[in-house]
């Protein structure tokens, strides 16, 4: 499998970055290259214990350079909280956020709760603009900032049970582009990254051997992405010179999109 690491050239090492859903699958990846390239990281989740093994990971590389904080992202007490203890543990607010945090619910149309459904906006679209609108109060006042949001192939096509996921996505994709047009002139980027089917933990929980091997088909690589793949893309987002990128819909997907089959 093609584990690429990120290896930057300029590490901007005074940064602090925020990484919610950090202690798993793609949040963990990004805390770990964002904390190589010199990064403070902030590992938030509502997993406290998995989001301090991975604190615990980055402190092997630098040991004032990373602290674990319980959150949950769809509480905006929770949220404000979170990002004051990081604010007191570092010293100066975010400059980096990367929204990873996500749930997916999978239901067919027929079959979806409203709690199911409530539960699938509150967390990723609820936890991506509370977190957003957080960290923007310290990034507009150091004119500088990043913030990445983890949006989906299932933004942009349908799928089998993803009523909900799928819905959520679709707006992250929406509040990515308000958010970077109202937020660029503070020195603000904001943009969404879309994965395809990745090895993970929610994957795991979630896809059965049939779905894996019919995604598996469709995917023009003819296999599906690991963390690190997805990272590196974040990564690149967050670097002082993706300056001028802003409100793109990046797919980091084996070129799943640009075939134009169904999400299975
Ligand atoms: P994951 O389940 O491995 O990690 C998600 C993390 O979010 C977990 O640590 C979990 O505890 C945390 N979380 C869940 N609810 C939370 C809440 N209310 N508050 C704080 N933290 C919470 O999933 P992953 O595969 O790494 O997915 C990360 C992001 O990437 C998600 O937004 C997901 O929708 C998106 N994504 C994943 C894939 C994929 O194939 N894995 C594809 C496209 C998009």
């Amino acid at each position: 499998m093609a584990q690429q690491q990120h290896t930057p050239t300029t590490p901007p090492t005074d940064k602090v970055a925020a990484i919610t859903g950090g202690g798993s699958g793609i949040g963990a990846a990004v805390a770990e290259q964002l904390a190589q390239a010199g990064y403070r990281v902030a590992v938030l989740d509502i997993q406290i214990d998995n989001a301090r093994a991975v604190a615990q990971r980055l402190h092997a590389q630098r040991p004032d350079g990373a602290v674990a904080l319980a959150i949950d992202v769809s509480s905006p007490q929770s949220v404000d909280e979170a990002f004051g203890a990081l604010e007191q543990h570092f010293g100066k607010a975010a400059d980096v956020l990367v929204n990873s945090a996500g749930i997916m619910p999978v239901a067919a149309v027929m079959e979806c709760s409203w709690e199911m459904f409530r539960k699938a906006m509150d967390v990723n679209v609820g936890g991506t603009f509370l977190c957003s609108q957080r960290a923007a109060r310290g990034m507009i006042a150091q004119r500088f900032g990043r913030i990445v949001n983890l949006a989906s192939i299932s933004s942009e096509r349908a799928g089998v049970g993803r009523v909900a996921y799928g819905t959520s996505k679709t707006a992250i994709t929406g509040l990515t582009r308000q958010f970077a047009m109202e937020l660029g002139s503070h020195g603000i980027t904001v943009n969404a990254v879309a994965p395809g089917p990745v090895l993970t933990p929610m994957t795991e929980r979630n896809y059965t051997p049939e779905t894996r091997a019919a995604f598996e088909a469709t995917i023009p690589a003819r296999r599906m992405g690991v963390t690190n793949e997805i990272a590196n893309a974040i990564v690149y987002l967050c670097s002082d010179g993706a300056a001028y990128v802003n409100g793109v819909f990046l797919p980091v997907d084996g070129g799943y999109l640009a075939a134009g089959v169904g999400t299975t």
